[in-house]
């Protein structure tokens, strides 16, 4: 790539968003969307052919006009744009394809359907044989065939299907429902009852679409729907800004029309206006004077994604015009492989993941194609880890030695037996000729630290240096203070950078690591600067692994020869998750705690019951202790957040607590002065600390027993944990007070995990459960690849399998030679669904 390729993916999805949102011209960061798309097409490639820089001259042209086109002209020139885009990519320059159905890119510019007619029909007029002319009357779409060649498809259909990414045969057949309806669940309105969850088939009434009168940013969808039985009123709730605008109300409104005959499926449950769904699937069966179709009588129905101009009944009709075409899919799969692990074949499930003949083959076929979700990612992650192996690194660390055997000497514990069983794997890997890539996860003070210093020593003692990184200077400095007090014991000399790190001590650090006299180097960020070298650099510790990005991870990798790395997290993340975004890491957990260590008593309280978490934090300072208050983060805006802060500290140190000393900590301030007030907290000069959540991680005050989250409910389970593991840290009795007022069932049911389990594990699980993989992570650059029918949270035992079965194939052979299919469906996925995680 050089830097005259356009941004493919940005370009994509700059496209894909303008249509999701109705083709508004959304406002991006920095341009608006016809801007973006001028400004691109107008700064093309050298390396495209002439005839192709003219249409992109004529693209950049069209979108400056973009603005003033109507709505049907935008969403053609975006789908005529998509296509043409797609197929640029897919053969540059010139249509090479075998099937006599490819469309050259010129063909945008208005080849029309009369002709594209033709070109489907002679391919099926110049059959081989007499009988396969016989049969080729039926004959069913080939896989790569363009829809838009297609004539029960036609140009005009397949524009509007490109809006959905859909643009041969193959993407229709993969494009899954996202849900089904089964019609044995369909009832009368009159006959609805709480509880039940039901299909209902009714005529829309009235159908509204507003702004909350009480929450600005909610849009309310309300329909009134009737039956020959009676009638109810449904409503769907959409929070965000983005949603409350009024071409977006409109466009919703435009889905359901007045007279057109909907399914809606869902809970049942009383409101205050009587029977309701409790957030509905709803589905148009047919417009207004169109005849019910045959295609959703009697049968599970597929629901599609839509999007806007693209109805429901047209998607359908495409699949059904398409499936036959399911026949000549390949299975990639060897049949031994789907026997040993009861997989329906491809084009079966295929057939049936669309219109399945019953609620029980729709499982099957689900099952198999969740299957190969999980099985080609694990596949290319497998493989991408058999190739690391490939790599030789220098640095083989002795696992026994001299400085190994005076650490153990001088702790004053043993190790807890997943310390040493994590340890075992760690030694184990620093043998090999292949560099460690190993994450360990462990609860807070579950005791990742000690491990991670028995690994340095084995570096150390083999000859090599070490460099431990944390997040923040906080965690760094922590980590420093502990390190020397042991390294004193040892008589090695061991050094921090920091940012703040005075330019005299830097550079005697800087030259001490060239001369490599100085065996352990601990700091943040500061240690991947160009300026940093080391002489021998055997072992690299990542602290808190998932706060850095995979860039800075690399960059400290690379002050050494393919050094061992191993990474820490006291975030544990489910299983299926770890799999996921990890398979090509070897993961080890710790999954015990050091004995004697108390249960932290966790309750929620709400505003009202505010007295009695006041009363026990006066009751723990009286006896010397300490205690966090912690804020959320209230808006994006760091400026409300500070508000927050400041003004919680003011109420506490004048109002509440006159009598004692309120520290605050938030991320506005300067390193400087963030040290200076954990150095007073520590000190126990002040009592209270009020803070963002900055203490998040590392802070290390085990005098401290009180935590108290204010407005608990906005954060994530996982996180909770992460606070609460702030206190409970010495000996005494710890409290973890979890204030809020919300009346949601659901948020309350959340908060209950946290009184109930103290498993880091766990509790990882529910938050999984209750907010989505991609929440857990708790950052956008997630990775979570876009599973389209898996579901980390209900297929886990799927994933299990799919696991062992790309494990046994990569074993038989890493390159896939002997597979031409699967490896080719491998490539082809695997990009997919790596580029989606780059995207989200
Ligand atoms: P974390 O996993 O959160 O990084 P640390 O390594 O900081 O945990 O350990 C938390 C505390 O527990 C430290 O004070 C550490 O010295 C202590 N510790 C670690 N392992 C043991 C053990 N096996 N027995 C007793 N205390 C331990
Ligand atoms: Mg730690």
């Amino acid at each position: 790539m050089t830097n005259d390729t356009p941004d493919w993916i940005r370009l994509h999805k700059a496209l894909a968003v303008e249509a999701e949102h109705g083709f508004t011209d959304l406002m991006g960061k920095q341009y608006r969307f016809s801007e973006f798309l001028s400004l691109t097409f107008g700064k093309f490639p050298t390396i495209l052919p002439a005839i192709e820089r003219r249409r992109w001259q004529e693209l950049a042209g069209q979108f400056v006009n973009y603005p003033h086109l109507v709505l049907e002209e935008r969403q053609h020139l975006v789908a005529e744009t998509r296509r043409y885009l797609y197929q640029l990519q897919k053969e540059p320059g010139s249509s090479t394809s075998t099937t006599s159905a490819t469309l050259s890119t010129s063909s945008l510019s208005g080849r029309g359907a009369g002709e594209q007619k033709r070109n489907y029909q002679s391919q099926v007029k110049n059959p081989t044989s007499p009988m396969v002319a016989e049969v080729s009357k039926r004959l069913a779409p080939k896989i790569d065939q363009k829809l838009s060649d297609l004539p029960e498809i036609g140009i005009r259909k397949a524009d509007k299907l490109a809006v959905l990414n859909l643009y041969t045969v193959r993407d229709l057949l993969f494009y899954y429902p996202r849900d089904h309806i089964d019609y044995a669940r369909q009832v009368n309105i009159r006959e609805l009852q709480a509880g039940e969850t039901v299909t209902i088939v009714a005529t829309v009434k009235r159908c509204n679409c507003f702004t909350s009168p009480k929450n600005q940013k909610l849009s309310i969808l309300e329909l009134i729907l009737k039956d020959n039985t009676g009638q109810i009123k449904i409503s769907r709730f959409s929070a965000g800004a983005r949603f409350t605008s009024r071409a977006w109300q409109e466009s919703l409104k435009r889905r359901y029309p007045v007279g057109s005959i909907l399914a809606a499926c869902g809970l049942v449950k009383g409101s205050k206006y009587g029977l309701t769904l409790d957030n509905p699937e709803l589905e148009v069966l047919a417009n207004p004077g169109d005849a019910i179709e045959s295609l959703t009588i009697g049968r599970v129905v597929p629901i599609y994604a839509l999007t806007e101009g693209v109805m429901a009944s047209m998607v359908r009709q495409a699949v059904t015009t398409v499936l036959p075409a399911a026949v000549h899919l390949k299975d990639p799969l060897p049949k031994g492989l789907r026997e040993k692990y009861g997989l329906m074949e491809l084009k079966d499930a295929i057939a049936n993941i669309h219109f399945p003949d019953d609620s029980a083959t729709l499982q099957v076929a689900r099952r198999r194609l969740v299957f190969d979700e999980f099985f080609y990612l694990q596949l290319g992650l497998l493989q991408r880890q058999q190739q690391a192996r490939q790599i030789q690194t220098s640095a083989i660390l002795a696992p026994k030695g001299q400085l190994i055997e005076k650490f153990y000497e001088i702790l004053p514990f043993q190790l807890t037996n997943a310390q040493q069983r994590v340890l075992n794997d760690i030694l184990n890997d620093l043998q090999k000729s292949a560099p460690m890539n190993r994450l360990v996860q462990g609860d807070v003070g579950s005791g990742k630290t000690v491990v991670a210093v028995i690994a340095i020593l084995a570096a150390i003692q083999s000859g090599y240096q070490a460099a431990l990184m944390a997040p923040t200077e906080v965690l760094a400095e922590q980590h420093y203070r502990k390190l020397v007090s042991w390294f004193n014991l040892l008589h090695l000399p061991v050094e921090l950078l920091t940012g703040s790190t005075k330019a005299a001590k830097r550079r005697e650090i800087h030259s001490q690591l060239e001369t490599g006299e100085l065996p352990l180097l601990v700091g943040t960020h500061a240690l991947i600067q160009d300026t940093v070298n080391f002489q021998q650099l055997g072992l690299v510790v990542i602290d808190e692994q998932h706060r850095f990005g995979v860039k800075q991870r690399a960059l400290l990798q690379q002050k050494g020869e393919q050094p061992h790395v191993l990474t820490m997290t006291a975030t544990p993340i489910p299983r299926t998750l770890a799999l996921t975004i990890h398979g090509d890491m070897n993961v080890s957990q710790i999954d015990e705690l050091p004995p004697g260590r108390q249960k932290i008593q966790t309750t929620m309280l709400t505003g009202q019951q505010r007295t009695q978490a006041y009363d026990l934090i006066r009751r723990e300072v009286a006896q010397g202790r300490q205690v966090y208050v912690v804020l959320p983060l209230v808006e994006e805006s760091e400026k409300l957040d500070l508000r927050s802060a400041v003004e919680e500290h003011q109420k506490l140190q004048e109002s509440i607590f006159p009598d004692f000393q309120v520290g605050l900590l938030h991320g506005r301030m300067s390193s400087a002065d963030k040290d200076e007030t954990i150095t007073k907290f520590r000190d126990r000069e002040t009592q209270i600390l009020v803070s963002t959540t900055v203490v998040e991680v590392g802070v290390d005050v085990p005098n401290a027993t009180v935590m108290l989250i204010e407005n608990a409910e906005r954060f994530g389970l996982s996180q909770l944990h992460q606070l609460r593991g702030r206190v409970g840290r010495g000996a005494a009795q710890s409290y973890c007070l979890l204030m809020s007022s919300t009346r949601s069932p659901d948020a309350q049911q959340r908060l209950k995990v946290l009184e109930q389990s103290q498993d880091g594990f766990f509790i990882s699980e529910m938050d999984m459960r209750f907010r989505g993989p991609g929440e857990v992570l708790g950052t956008r650059q997630s990775g979570v690849p876009d599973f389209t029918l898996a579901s980390l949270v209900e297929d886990e035992e799927i994933l299990l399998l799919a696991r062992q079965a790309a494990e046994k194939v990569i074993e038989i052979d890493v390159t896939l030679e002997r597979w031409t299919l699967m490896k080719a469906e491998l490539k082809y996925r695997y990009e997919r669904l790596m580029g989606g995680a780059i995207l989200t």
